[in-house]
């Protein structure tokens, strides 16, 4: 062998051992096993820098980055975070926090063993989706359910289903992309159905529909412009004309809300979000949405209406592939009782956030600002939250901003800074100030991120 000066090198490196155990001493909560799989990763990384003539880092060093791998590794995650944006569905941030009693169901349902496909009257199996089945009714009046893994797998599922390869009409102010490249025109490509452009981008009329109906249309798709609006010489017929021209044609209409509410949106001030309800009223055959928008439960698909149509639905090879977890299916029954209950607005924080009073969030900016360190100078404003993840695009709520000055470093720097507490903080900056919503901040973080920013 060739002797280099690397070879050298490679001597003076600490062992996985020691490396483990002098980090474990930084952290006793880290476990022995997994000290030992970083610090054997560090010194296979060292060993191909030392390769490319890099020096060792000190042991020191080497112990300190160990312990800190190490701890990214354990800490839980995804992380929970103090959403002070001011968007209250954040898609990025996991969109609906849960209500204290869905979390409840989601935890009692996993925890030992569950009726999830068990009928407990009769002892023979039973369907995941029936234990959804009376709630939905009793709020919607729909008579058949069936739930999947997410809305996008919804409407995927109810295309392969029920397309049968034909012709499905959409018009062309609908033929949008949702986020994440889920693009109506290539679900409805993959599903196998051909794409039938109904009308113009800016007006469609009933009777573009009408003519646009042959013995090749399987279906007429609505899809609710939830991330955009078109504004100007604009036209769309009533869903109720729709629902006319699909039955003369015996095709079903499906429509894909998006967001989905239960509640009127305009008892708050914003514009209509249309609503489950008035969807199955004005005749829709099958109604889609996701369950972790306006509804403020977990992560679902909910594909509603017409018995015969979900037993179709749910008997496609494709459902198999969407089904989801009994957690998800606990928490969602559990996101309804409370619709049930009537206390919706109370206790389910995406409500509770839309209806929060603009004295209440005056009252938190003003209790933050009373923590603000003298290093840092503070004030409230007024502003705009919004609604977000794909439901009433463009509408805002009034809101009261807290604004933060910092006297010796940047905004950038500050922002940085409160994502790096134990209780990251996520905030906005306008106009290079760091801003934070209180308005999305959960009742029960309250308290901590007074301690963060006390700790500025
Ligand atoms: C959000 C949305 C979807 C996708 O729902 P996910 O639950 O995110 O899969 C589909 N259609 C519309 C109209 C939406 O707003």
């Amino acid at each position: 062998m060739v002797p280099n000066i690397s070879q050298g090198n490679l001597r003076k490196l600490p062992s996985v051992g020691a490396l483990a155990t002098e980090a474990r001493g930084l952290d006793e909560t880290l476990s022995e096993r997994l000290c030992v799989i970083v610090a054997r990763r560090e010194i296979d990384q060292i060993r191909s820098s030392i390769d490319s003539g890099r020096d060792i880092p000190s042991f020191d060093h080497l112990v300190s980055n160990v312990a800190m791998k190490a701890r990214l590794i354990s800490h839980s995650s995804p992380r929970p975070v103090i959403n002070a944006t001011g968007v209250i569905v954040h898609t990025n941030l996991g969109r609906a926090p849960l209500s204290e009693r869905a979390l409840r169901a989601a935890y009692n349902a996993s925890v030992g063993y569950s009726d999830l496909e068990f009928d407990l009257e009769s002892g023979n199996r039973g369907a995941r989706s029936d234990h959804l089945k009376e709630i939905v009714r009793d709020l919607t009046g729909a008579e058949g359910v069936f739930v999947v893994n997410n809305n996008a797998g919804a409407i995927l599922l109810v295309l392969c289903a029920l397309a049968n390869e034909g012709e499905v009409l959409v018009s062309r102010s609908e033929s949008v992309e949702i986020g994440g490249s889920f693009r109506i025109p290539d679900i409805l490509m993959r599903s196998g159905a051909v794409l039938r452009d109904v009308g113009t981008t800016n007006r469609t009329r009933i009777t573009d529909y009408a003519s646009a109906v042959s013995e090749k249309t399987s279906l007429i798709l609505k899809v609710h412009r939830s991330n955009f609006r078109i504004v100007g010489f604009t036209s769309m017929p009533d869903l109720r004309e729709i629902v006319a021209v699909a039955s003369k044609a015996s095709v079903p209409l499906v429509n894909d809300l998006g967001s989905g509410s239960l509640i009127d949106s305009r008892e708050y001030g914003l514009r209509y979000e249309p609503m489950v309800q008035d969807s199955v009223n004005d005749g829709s055959s099958i109604t889609t949405f996701s369950g972790d928008k306006l509804l403020g439960g977990p992560q679902a698909g909910l594909i509603i209406g017409d018995a015969r149509l979900i037993d179709q639905i749910a008997a496609n090879p494709l459902a198999r592939t969407l089904r989801p977890d009994k957690m998800t299916l606990a928490a969602l029954h559990a996101t309804l009782t409370h619709y049930i209950d009537g206390d919706a607005s109370n206790t389910i924080p995406v409500w509770r956030m839309i209806s929060m009073e603009l004295s209440e969030v005056e009252a938190r900016a003003e209790s933050l600002l009373s923590c603000l360190p003298e290093g840092v100078k503070g004030s409230v404003c007024s502003g705009a939250s919004t609604v977000g993840g794909g439901a009433l695009p463009g509408e805002t709520i009034r809101t009261a901003l807290v604004r933060l000055d910092h006297k010796s470093i940047s905004s950038m720097d500050l922002v940085r800074q409160l994502r790096s507490f134990e209780s990251p903080v996520v905030a906005r900056i306008e106009d290079e100030a760091v801003i934070l919503d209180p308005r999305t901040v959960l009742d029960n973080q309250m308290p901590r991120l007074r301690d963060v920013l006390a700790s500025l």
